[in-house]
């Protein structure tokens, strides 16, 4: 591979290491930033995810809460048990692990979210505020990619991104993000509609793969040069794979995330980031309203 390798383990260890910074400093005035995930069935990839995340939160110094529904939970259910961590002072930041189960409504249940409790940035409010380039919590995904492509100085301004996926998680908000002004992309943003896709992809000084099919991009969708960023992750018989095929693309592109390794430790450290700026907000709007420390 002549690719050069942007390592996402390397940028989320800077980030996560800053987040620590700013827990203790909240310690410092009495208050434990805490982070609670709910995990709704037993789907063992979405099981792993949020052992990471908890695991991530409290190497941070924030205390992980960790609430379990059964795949049986209704759509009501699952609500109330959102409503109720809004309402619990110990929780700043809120995690709906999606996808939920086959019959409930993942987005339904992230609006039941306060969305000042939204580590994910999912809430319909929160991605008007990215809409309209207002300060919010960001979908986590997304501003990790952003972060991975600020660390490693890749030039956004006046180069074609093509994002290849437009899901509400990923590749939607994603495509604001490029295209948002300072950041100033020229975006296209394709699916399973898009007619010549490998064509139009080859267009991309930046290629983004949000797709969820194992290396389906090769390198005929590759402009020589180009930066490559595979959100993907597959599970196939030989283990985790990207959407990316990373041995042909290593050839033609300048440089390509990793999977595992790249775009994962990404999101995990913005939801971390996220969740530390709405601990450090409450503590400020308590300290403006005279409450004593939560
Ligand atoms: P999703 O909701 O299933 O969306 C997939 C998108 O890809 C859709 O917009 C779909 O188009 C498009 N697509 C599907 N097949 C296509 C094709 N043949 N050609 C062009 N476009 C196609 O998935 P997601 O939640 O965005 O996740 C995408 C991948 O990223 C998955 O592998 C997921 O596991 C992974 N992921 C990784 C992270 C991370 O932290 N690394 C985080 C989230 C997700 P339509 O809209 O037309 O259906």
């Amino acid at each position: 591979m002549s690719a050069r390798l942007l390592s996402g383990n390397v940028v989320a260890a800077a980030v996560r290491a800053e987040v620590a910074a700013r827990v203790a400093a909240l310690r410092a005035r009495g208050i434990t930033v805490g982070l609670a995930t709910v995990l709704v069935g037993d789907d063992p990839a979405s099981a792993i995810y949020v052992r990471n995340k908890r695991r991530a939160a409290e190497e941070a110094g924030m205390r992980s809460i960790d609430v379990r529904l059964p795949a049986t939970a209704t759509q009501a259910e699952v609500e109330a048990t959102l409503e109720r961590l809004n309402a619990d002072p110990r929780v700043d930041g809120i995690i709906l692990q999606l996808p939920l189960p086959e019959g409930l409504d993942g987005q339904a249940a992230v609006a039941r979210i306060d969305p000042a409790k939204d580590a994910d940035g999912l809430h319909p409010r929160n991605l008007g505020l990215l809409v309209l380039e207002r300060p919010g919590p960001r979908p986590a995904t997304p501003a990790g990619i952003l972060r991975l492509l600020r660390y490693y100085e890749i030039p956004t301004a006046g180069r074609v991104a093509v994002v290849v996926g437009r899901s509400f998680l990923v590749g939607r908000p994603l495509a604001l993000e490029l295209g948002a002004r300072g950041v100033d992309a020229t975006v296209v943003q394709a699916h399973s509609k898009t007619p010549a896709l490998p064509e139009l992809c080859r267009r991309g000084d930046i290629l983004v793969a949000a797709i969820g099919r194992p290396r389906m991009i090769d390198a005929s969708y590759v402009k020589p040069g180009a930066v490559v960023i595979d959100v993907g992750i597959n599970r196939v018989d030989e283990g985790l794979v990207g959407d990316v095929d990373a041995e042909s693309v290593g050839e033609v592109a300048a440089a390509i995330t990793p999977v595992p390794g790249g775009v994962g430790p990404m999101t995990i450290a913005a939801l971390l980031e996220n969740t530390v700026a709405l601990a450090e907000g409450r503590a400020d709007d308590d300290r403006e309203n005279g409450a004593t420390d939560g």
